[in-house]
C-alpha cells in the first residue's frame, strides 16, 4: 500500500512548495522508492491552459498532453518522473466531474454538497489507487486559510484519519527576519500551525523558509509550540540554486524524519553521487554566456522551463548562461541591432496572439541575415517560418492565420478538422507526439536517432503546400510527423545554427537528462 504525504503551505504564498515537494520526491527515489508528485490547485479553471501566463506564469504540458501548472516542471526536472493529467487537478475539475455525474442522475436524488460529495471525489483522486507507486506527494496550491482551499484541507483531514501511519503532513511557513529588532520571529509559524489544528490536521513536520540561519533555539522553540518532534522542523534557507536544495534538506534529514513518521527503518543516507556532480559542475561553471529570451511576457515564470532548459544546459556545457528577456514589442528593424547586441545566441519564445510577433520576425531576420545562433520555440518557429517567406521567398505579406486570415499567403495554417473547433480550454494539438527526422541533417546529428517524441501545446501549423518553395530556396523541413506528415522542424543548413521547433523541447529537459537540442544550442555559442 502507498505512503501518502501531503505538502501545505502557511504565512505567505511563493514559499517554493514545489521545490520542496520535488526535493521529497528526488530524495524518496534516490532510496529506491517509487514516487508521484501531484498538484491540486484551489482555482476554479478547468486546467491553467486559459490562464494568462501574468496570472499563473508558464503552462506547463504533460506527456499525455494535459496543461498544468508550473510546479509539475519542477517535479519532472528533479526526479526524471513523467507526469500525467492525473497529477494536476483544480477545483474546477473537481466540481466539473461532481456536477457531470448529478446531471447524468448517478447520486439518485440526494442533495450534493462540499461535504462528503466534493471532499469524497478529492480523495478518490488523491489516493490512484489503481497505480502503484510507494510513496504519493500531494502539494496543495494556496495557503492555509484561504477559502477555496479548505475543500481539499477538509479531504486531507479525513484521509489522515482514515490512513492513520500512512499519511505524513508536511506544512511550509516562513519565519521572517526583522531588522530593527535584529530578530527572527516564529509566530506568524505558531498562527499558521494553529490554523491547521483548528481544521483538525496536526502537521507532522515543519519546513521553516528562512533568509537567515536558524539557531537550534528557534527550532527547539517552534517544535515546542506546534507539537512537533526537533528533528521534524527543517529549515530552508535561501540557496544559491534552486538545485542545492534537495542535498539540503537530506543533510537535515528531512526524508529520515519523514520515514519516521510513517515507521520506515531509515537506514544509509543514499549518496545521490549524480546529483552531486551535477552541483560540483555547476559551482565550476561561472564563464557566462549571454542569451537573449524574445517574448512578450516580461514575467521569470512566464518562460520558467525555456529557462532551466537553458541553465541546465549551460552547466553541461561548464558554462553560466546569463538570460536576457528582450520585449518583442520593442523590437523593429530600426532597434533590432541595439537590442540583441551582446546576444551569443536568441530564442525566439512561444506564445499566442498578435501582440509582439513583428518583433519576433524583425528578431528572426535580424539573426538569420547575421547568423547569430538562433532556436525559435512554437510561435518562435512560426515566426521564422514567416520571415522566411516574406524576405527570403518573396511573399511580403506572409502570415499565420491566427494574426491574418486574409492574407493569400498563410504560410502557417489550421487543419481542416481544426477549423470549426470553438471552445478555447483543451483544444489544441497537446502533448506528445512523434517525429521523424531526416537523414543527414543538423536535428538527426544533435539527437543521434532517427525518431523522437516531443510535447506540444499549438493550434496553427506549417502549411505544407509551401514546403519545396521553403526547401529550394535553403530553409529545410527536417522533422515531420510520420502520420500525418506535419512538419515538425525547420532549419537552415547554411547558418551556424537556425532551428525551429514546432514542439516545446523545453517541458522534457531534467537535470540528470538535459535536452538534446539545449545542449547543442549552448555547445555552438559558448
Ligand atoms: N499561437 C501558436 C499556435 O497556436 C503557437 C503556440 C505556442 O507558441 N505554444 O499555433
Amino acid at each position: 500500500m502507498a505512503k501518502y504525504i501531503f505538502v501545505t503551505g502557511g504565512v505567505v504564498s511563493s514559499l517554493g512548495k514545489g521545490i520542496i515537494s520535488a526535493s521529497i520526491g528526488k530524495l524518496l527515489q534516490a532510496r529506491g522508492y517509487s514516487i508521484t508528485i501531484q498538484k491540486y490547485d484551489p482555482y476554479i479553471n478547468i486546467d491553467p491552459g486559459t490562464l494568462n501566463p501574468y496570472e499563473h506564469g508558464e503552462c506547463y504540458v504533460t506527456v499525455d498532453g494535459m496543461e498544468t501548472d508550473l510546479d509539475l516542471g519542477h517535479y519532472e526536472r528533479f526526479t526524471g518522473i513523467r507526469t500525467t493529467r492525473r497529477n494536476s487537478v483544480t477545483t474546477g475539475r473537481i466540481y466539473k466531474t461532481v456536477i457531470d455525474r448529478e446531471r447524468r442522475g448517478d447520486y439518485l436524488g440526494k442533495t450534493i454538497q462540499v461535504v462528503p460529495h466534493i471532499t469524497d471525489e478529492i480523495k478518490r483522486r488523491m489516493l490512484r489507487e489503481e497505480e502503484d507507486f510507494d510513496f504519493v506527494i500531494t502539494e496543495i496550491g494556496g495557503t492555509i486559510g484561504d477559502i477555496e482551499s479548505a475543500p481539499f484541507l477538509e479531504a486531507i483531514r479525513q484521509l489522515r484519519w482514515e490512513l492513520g501511519r500512512n499519511a505524513v503532513n508536511v506544512h511550509l511557513t516562513y519565519v521572517p527576519y526583522l531588522k530593527a529588532a535584529d530578530e527572527l520571529k516564529t509566530k506568524p509559524t505558531q498562527h499558521s500551525v494553529k490554523e491547521m489544528q483548528g481544521m483538525g490536521i496536526q502537521p507532522d513536520v515543519l519546513v521553516l523558509r528562512t533568509e537567515k540561519h536558524l539557531s537550534d533555539n528557534i527550532r527547539r522553540k517552534v517544535a515546542s509550540f506546534c507539537n512537533v518532534d526537533l528533528e521534524c522542523v527543517v529549515q530552508s534557507e535561501d540557496m544559491p540554486s534552486i538545485y542545492e536544495v534537495p542535498v539540503s534538506m537530506q543533510s537535515q534529514g528531512l526524508d529520515a524524519a519523514i520515514l519516521r513518521r510513517f515507521g520506515i527503518p531509515v537506514g544509509e543516507k543514499p549518496s545521490m553521487s549524480s546529483w552531486h556532480n551535477f552541483l560540483d559542475l555547476q559551482r565550476r561553471s561561472l564563464r557566462e554566456v549571454h542569451v537573449g529570451l524574445v517574448g512578450k511576457y516580461d514575467l521569470q515564470d512566464a518562460y520558467k522551463s525555456i529557462r532551466e532548459s537553458l541553465i541546465l544546459a549551460g552547466i553541461y556545457n561548464e558554462v553560466k548562461v546569463k538570460i536576457h528577456f528582450i520585449n518583442s514589442e520593442e523590437i523593429n528593424d530600426g532597434t533590432v541591432a541595439d537590442k540583441l547586441a551582446g546576444m551569443a545566441g536568441v530564442i525566439i519564445c512561444p506564445g499566442f496572439g498578435g501582440r509582439g510577433i513583428e518583433g519576433k520576425i524583425a528578431a528572426a531576420r535580424y539573426t538569420r541575415t547575421h547568423d547569430i545562433p538562433t532556436f525559435g520555440i512554437c510561435l518562435g518557429m512560426q515566426m521564422m517560418v514567416i520571415e522566411f517567406a516574406r524576405d527570403v521567398l518573396g511573399y511580403t505579406d506572409a502570415n499565420s492565420r491566427e494574426m491574418d486570415a486574409s492574407t493569400p499567403h498563410n504560410v502557417i495554417d489550421i487543419m481542416e478538422d481544426q477549423k470549426n473547433i470553438v471552445d478555447m480550454g483543451g483544444t489544441m494539438r497537446l502533448g506528445a507526439y512523434e517525429c521523424a527526422l531526416s537523414p543527414g541533417s543538423r536535428v538527426a546529428a544533435i539527437y543521434g536517432q532517427p525518431l523522437v517524441s516531443e510535447r506540444h501545446r499549438h493550434r496553427y501549423e506549417f502549411n505544407n503546400s509551401y514546403q519545396n518553395e521553403y526547401e529550394a530556396h535553403g530553409m529545410k523541413c527536417t522533422g515531420r510527423n510520420p502520420e500525418s506528415g506535419l512538419v515538425e522542424i525547420v532549419e537552415i543548413p547554411a547558418n551556424k545554427w537556425y532551428i525551429g521547433t514546432q514542439f516545446h523541447p523545453e517541458y522534457a529537459s531534467t537535470v540528470l537528462a538535459p535536452h538534446p537540442l539545449f545542449m547543442d544550442f549552448i555547445k555552438i555559442i559558448k
